[in-house]
């Protein structure tokens, strides 16, 4: 173990959750109780849940739990639903500063809470980012297996840089909350962004549960909305393939040139098909080539356009020398701390 006990927040995006909320407050407390009691976490952690603009009973039931137990529950309201996503960050940043560590998980605990104990544990041995990892999807419909499995692999395909089987259960540090935090993009996929801050990463497993009361807020089209959300936000390759499939089409048009032109001058042809068929292949070839182009600009502007941090510190040396950065980092029991310090105060 190189660090001391962390300040824990386990934050709890929640929509229309009236169902689950209770219940999982209530095991959600008794896991804190535990991890306490076992010195795993500072006596200061809590559960903070954001309500995602629901129309039910869900607000006013994170209401009461943190007005007769404030030590333990918080709760932040968005103003209306902006999905799982923008709610779960919003959990993050508003804690970022005030916490060690922050663990995300979902309201239905459809996420074992027991590896929890083993998230901080290698949070302790250093590690930065612990993500949970599902061992087995059994408890998943056939469907929701098959097209999570396949979005896994089409985003390796198309370059992006995530997790196998890792939703957002994780645990992540100051530094890498902090880190997290210059991602000033609109177009929100925590995914694909958690593993582009780098530090150190740990991973644990667990087998996924069947959500224990209410329905699922992610319906196909919500799924698949964020399916593509990741795809477009991650990877500019579907235009390098549309410029690619220019380029082959215009190649391809010059054989057909070199076809219709034996073919008239073999006298095979009626008047006229040869430069419709040319010039068919031939301007279609090139209308894809300068939509790729220009697409490949639209794609450099897309990434400009995110402002995403060039790098993220780990850590510094500045001790003694000239040049050092605008502040000292606190002193802090984590490694990351310091990093995090300086990530804050500027791009360096
Ligand atoms: N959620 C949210 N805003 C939404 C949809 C979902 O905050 O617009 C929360 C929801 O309350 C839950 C988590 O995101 O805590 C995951 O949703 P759900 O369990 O319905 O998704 P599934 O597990 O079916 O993919
Ligand atoms: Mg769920």
């Amino acid at each position: 173990m190189t660090g001391g006990k962390p300040l824990l927040a386990m934050v709890v995006p929640c929509y229309n959750e009236e169902e689950t909320l209770p219940a999982a407050a209530q095991q959600l407390l008794d896991k804190l109780t535990g991890l306490i009691a076992a010195d795993a976490v500072s006596p200061e952690s809590m559960v903070l849940f954001v309500d995602d603009g629901s129309t039910d009973a869900t607000w006013d039931l994170i209401e009461k739990r943190a007005r007769e137990n404030p030590r333990r529950f918080a709760g932040v309201k968005l103003s209306k639903n902006r999905g799982h996503q923008n709610a779960l960050l919003c959990g993050l940043l508003s804690i970022k500063d005030s916490v060690d560590a922050a663990i995300s998980l979902d309201a239905d605990l459809q996420d074992d809470i027991d590896v929890i104990d083993e998230m901080i544990n290698q949070y302790r041995a250093g590690r930065e980012i612990v993500y949970g990892v599902r061992s087995d999807r059994t408890k998943d419909s056939f469907f929701k297996k098959a097209t999570a499995q396949g979005f896994y692999r089409f985003m390796r395909f198309l370059g992006a840089d995530i997790v196998y089987n890792h939703a957002d259960f994780r645990l992540m540090g100051k530094a890498a909350l902090r880190a997290l935090a210059e991602y000033g993009e609109v177009n929100l996929f925590l995914r694909g962004i958690v593993p582009l801050l780098g530090y150190k990463t740990g991973s644990v497993y667990y087998g996924r549960k069947e959500r224990f009361a209410g329905t699922s807020k992610y319906p196909p089209r919500k799924m698949l909305k964020f399916a593509l959300e990741g795809i477009t936000s991650f990877s500019v390759r579907p235009i390098r393939f549309i410029a690619a499939l220019g380029l082959g089409m215009f190649a391809a048009s010059l054989a057909m040139t070199a076809y219709a032109a034996a073919q008239y001058f073999r006298g095979n042809t009626v008047s006229g098909w040869s430069s419709v068929i040319c010039s068919l292949w031939c301007v279609g070839g090139l209308i894809l080539l300068s939509l790729g182009v220009v697409g490949e600009y639209v794609g450099k502007i897309y990434l400009e356009a995110k402002h995403r941090p060039r790098f993220n510190i780990e850590k510094t040396l500045f001790e003694g020398g000239g040049a050092r950065p605008a502040g000292k980092p606190p002193a802090g029991p984590h490694q990351g701390g310091g990093a995090a310090f300086v990530n804050q105060e500027g791009q360096l």
